[in-house]
């Protein structure tokens, strides 16, 4: 399957969109959404209008949005959180969005008809570790409104972005400290 690359339209409000979005295909002209799969074509009426996103396939057509913030296992939080988001990713009840994690803790989005599903898959998710096997991955999983999990998102991107700063000012104050060249 192409991957779609990111939204098409930044200049179209995300409500004229119907939540879907949309990105061209790497191969071709054709404008697909990256959730639901469907062709802005097909989703689109001669006026204008467009039919909302059902989300992922696996959500049901439910086009409401609920979060799952999972806080890791501190002994799997090196090396194990990329394959935990696999294994959730792969039930296909969930996506991971950007700036997911934070302090130990995974936030992934899911749908109201599937997230208990969802929660009930997680804790089932386990690892094996040396000397120890079937480590369950998830210490505790909360529900989030759709709304608090977007506060979760936004402090976790101003926190990225902190950090980022942080290491850039880092990295300049050690340029500065080398000896001349000459
Ligand atoms: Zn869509």
């Amino acid at each position: 399957m192409t991957q779609p690359t990111t939204t098409a339209h930044p200049a179209r409000a995300l409500r004229e969109l119907g939540g879907h979005a949309f990105g061209y295909e790497s191969a071709g002209r054709l404008v697909r959404c990256a959730e639901c799969g469907a062709y802005e074509g097909g989703v689109s009426a001669a006026d204008g209008t467009v039919t909302p996103c059902t989300g992922f396939a696996g959500y049901g057509g439910d086009h409401g949005r609920v979060y799952l913030l999972v806080t890791v296992r501190p002994e799997l939080r090196d090396g194990w959180v990329t394959p935990l988001i696999w294994r959730i990713e792969q039930t296909g009840l969930a996506r991971t969005p950007q700036y997911p994690w934070r302090d130990g803790q995974l936030l992934v989005e899911s749908a109201p008809s599937v997230v208990e599903d969802l929660a009930n898959r997680i804790r089932g998710v386990a690892f094996d570790l040396a000397g120890r096997s079937r480590v369950p991955a998830a210490a505790a999983i909360r529900q989030l409104s759709e709304p608090a999990g977007r506060a979760v998102l936004e402090a976790n991107r101003a926190a990225y972005l902190a950090e980022e700063e942080a290491g850039g000012e880092q990295l300049r104050r050690r340029f500065d400290a080398l000896p001349a060249a000459g």
